[in-house]
């Protein structure tokens, strides 16, 4: 079994870029406590935003937690309050470069209240940690801030309704790159009705105003969702192809 960092890195990259099958247990990685407290800036983020002061990044930390306390733990704007156990606003770096988009917490995440901690989120933290960086580096969150029942796919009726949410986190954190996982993350934040398949491989602007052309674009880059990936480890040499891509996009290194 793989302890160092490294050989961690390592035998996750081989398990994406070959037919390797690894049982998720088989590499440590450290998840999140349920309800962990956001971390301020660190490691990456802290290297190339230096001239970003701790009042500014504190200043993030804060409207992301008001938007949390305030607005969506006691939103009722859909139906999905009925049924939820805990709202799912999301977590990491509110000075993230770099920023995960899935589609609505499942079992696990609405039993926690944390994000991606399911066995699709053991896979999407060994593809973060594979990219050589940790949870705490990224920041991780949904379309939806509220379980579907039976995680039945989002209906257009919730996401219209939750998507405000979304935009406001991600037009705090200003990432340099966002990460849309799956096809209702891609399609609600491109604004598109393709499919994922054509979408995923390619960079697509995303603009926080919601509205094609108005306001600075971020790059985005559609893949698949790790849940499906589960289920088709065929497209993991695809995720992998495009998170490097994100990579080279970031300037981090590439494994070799
Ligand atoms: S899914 Fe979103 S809009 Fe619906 S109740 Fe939950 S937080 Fe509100």
């Amino acid at each position: 079994m793989p302890t160092t960092e490294d050989q961690i890195r390592q035998t996750l990259v081989q398990y994406f870029q070959t037919d390797q099958l690894l049982g998720l247990k088989e590499v440590p990685i450290r998840l999140p406590q349920p309800r962990a407290t956001a971390p301020h800036a660190t490691g990456m983020a802290q290297t190339t935003r230096e001239t970003q002061t701790a009042a500014e990044v504190g200043g993030k930390s804060e409207r992301l937690r008001l938007l949390d306390e305030k607005q969506v733990k006691t939103c009722t704007k859909c139906a999905l309050s009925q049924t939820r156990t805990n709202t799912v606003f999301g977590q990491g770096n509110p000075d993230a470069r770099l920023v995960f988009v899935g589609e609505a917490p499942g079992f696990y995440e609405d039993r926690q209240g944390v994000v991606f901690v399911g066995r699709a989120g053991e896979l999407l933290t060994r593809m973060i940690v594979a990219m050589g960086l940790t949870r705490e580096q990224v920041y991780i969150c949904n379309v939806l801030k509220c379980r579907p029942p039976n995680n039945r796919d989002p209906a257009p009726n919730e996401i219209a309704a939750c998507s405000p949410y979304l935009f406001e986190q991600l037009s705090v954190i200003e990432p340099e790159v966002i990460v849309a996982l799956g096809a209702p993350a891609a399609k609600t934040l491109l604004q598109t009705t393709q499919s994922i398949g054509r979408l995923r491989g390619q960079f697509h602007n995303f603009h926080c105003s919601g509205v094609e052309g108005v306001g600075p674009a971020t790059p985005l880059m559609p893949t698949y969702h790790p849940a499906y990936l589960l289920r088709n480890q065929a497209q993991k040499a695809k995720v992998w192809s495009d998170l490097q891509a994100v990579m080279r996009q970031i300037g981090l290194p590439l494994p070799k």
